[in-house]
């Protein structure tokens, strides 16, 4: 794999560079992490530049290359986090261009490409986690709409969103994965009541949803019905396999900023930190090369990524809380000061190993998927 830019991907990276230098100076302050309703408009509001300046489908339309190009320089500038944008942007959106129909792709891809709407991800449940295929929120046929009761659980920017991927169980009497449908729930339904959920850092990122006979619209369906599963399986492999690719990029300044915060209170010279940085180093950019693989396997193969996410996914979230316990290190006592930047990122870091898909559950899919090991024991 020649991993050097071409001369067309050298202009987009510079065209790129020079909007973001231009752009970021004048973006106002972030909202706290608290203010939902603000970070909303705030996530919305950069999607929507970014839409207006041409950048806005570079996750879905570009070449890998270009897709890499514009997540590194991204980060690498410090440009605003997709956000609230993540479901819509990052797998509900991907999932809809891969399953959907025109009408669907015309009805929910713009408005989220322009920053108008925000998508949440109902598909975990209180007792179907990583067993998802549990799940038991009813949903049967009435006319022209289906009706759905149950609840979903740690659904994130639930109280902010506008749609919901979600799964529903449409036939109780078939074998637990093949009953089961993929719905674009309108989040303004009678019937939804949102209860947000405070997380150890001190946000209400997410919540519990709760579903009383609330009617969606039939053609809202994405796939067949019952064949939900193996439309949710497109859905998980754009989560594991690319959502997070931004963040490595991310992570990879924030190790550079930490070096600097070392030299600055001298435990630069403490040779096992800078021992523990350097692997830290390492390790980050040999998950940025995953990433590029990851991206161009995906793209060769129809676009959706495969099992190979899984392996990103397991060695990324490990990672992340290495590198927040680096800062730790770093920080000295400093780290309870829940002020400090590095500190709300460490305690949030805990949730990567069990978000998006558990650690073990990953192990099991390497094994099985990858390896070709055999199921159980
Ligand atoms: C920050 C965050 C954001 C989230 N956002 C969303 C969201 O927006 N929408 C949504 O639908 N969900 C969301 N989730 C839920 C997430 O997908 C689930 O928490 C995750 O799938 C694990 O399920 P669970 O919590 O029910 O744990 P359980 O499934 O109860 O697992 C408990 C433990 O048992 C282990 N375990 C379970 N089964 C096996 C097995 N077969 N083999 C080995 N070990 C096993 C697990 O790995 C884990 O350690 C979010 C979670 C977090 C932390």
């Amino acid at each position: 794999m020649d991993l050097s830019d071409t001369p067309a991907e050298e202009e987009f990276r510079a065209r790129l560079r020079e909007w973001l230098a231009k752009t970021l100076p004048g973006l106002p302050p972030q909202p706290s992490p608290d203010d939902w309703p603000g970070r909303r408009a705030y996530d919305l509001g950069w999607q929507r530049r970014l839409h207006d300046a041409g950048y806005a489908a570079v996750h879905w339309d570009a070449s890998p290359a270009i897709r890499l190009i514009f997540l590194e320089e991204t980060e690498k500038a410090g440009a605003p986090y997709v956000g609230a944008n993540f479901v819509g942007l990052l797998h509900a959106g991907p999932t809809i261009a891969a399953e959907g129909t025109d009408g669907q792709r015309a009805r929910w891809l713009p408005p989220i490409l322009r920053g108008e709407e925000v998508w949440c991800q109902g598909f975990s449940e209180p007792d179907a986690g990583s067993d998802l295929a549990a799940l038991r929120t009813r949903a049967w046929r009435d006319g022209d709409a289906y009706v759905v009761t149950g609840s979903k659980m740690w659904t994130s920017h639930a109280e902010v969103a506008d749609w919901c991927e979600l799964l529903v169980r449409t036939d109780p009497d078939a074998p637990k994965h093949r009953g089961i449908t993929w719905l674009a729930m309108p989040m303004d339904a009678p019937g939804i009541t949102v209860r947000p959920l405070r997380t150890l850092a001190g946000s209400a990122e997410f919540a519990e949803v709760f579903l009383d006979e609330v009617r969606v619209p039939a053609a809202n369906r994405v796939g067949d019905e019952n064949d939900g599963w193996r439309v949710t399986m497109v859905t998980l492999s754009f989560e594991r396999g690319t959502a997070f690719a931004g963040e490595v990029v991310a992570c990879r300044r924030v190790l550079g900023e930490l070096a600097g915060a070392a030299r600055e209170n001298g435990r630069w010279d403490d040779p096992a930190l800078r021992r523990r940085l350097g692997r830290l180093h390492a390790e980050f950019r040999a998950l940025w090369r995953l990433t590029q693989w990851n991206v161009s396997a995906a793209q060769a193969s129809g676009g959706v990524p495969g099992a190979g996410g899984s392996v990103f996914k397991l060695r990324y979230s490990h990672a992340r809380q290495e590198l927040y316990d680096a800062a730790a290190e770093v920080l000295g006592a400093d780290c309870l000061d829940l002020d400090r930047p590095w500190t709300l990122d460490r305690l949030s870091s805990l949730s990567y190993t069990i978000a998006a898909g558990t650690s073990q559950i990953q192990h099991g899919i390497i094994a099985e998927r990858i390896l070709g090991l055999p199921k159980g024991r």
